[in-house]
């Protein structure tokens, strides 16, 4: 999991230094890292499939919410 925990030092870097060339560059490169430890863990797990159902079935909550939230606001 070390490269969660580079991710996570470049998040916190942004946070406190703000947005720079520096800090942004930080963010793409350990978010790169990230994506393909993801992909590995995919490929080791055989969770392509199961993945993609997480996400459609969060994705689809996420909308609904979103939904929901711009009703009541344009209720008022
Ligand atoms: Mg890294």
């Amino acid at each position: 999991m070390e490269e969660a925990s580079e991710l996570i030092k470049a998040i916190c870097k942004l946070r406190r230094n703000g947005v720079t060339e520096d800090t942004v560059n930080d963010l793409a490169e350990e978010m790169a890292d990230m994506e393909i430890m993801l992909e590995q863990l995919k490929v080791m797990f055989y969770l392509f499939e199961g993945v993609e159902e997480w996400k459609n079935y969060k994705l689809k909550r996420l909308s609904k919410m979103v939904k929901e939230a711009m009703n009541s606001v344009s209720c008022h």
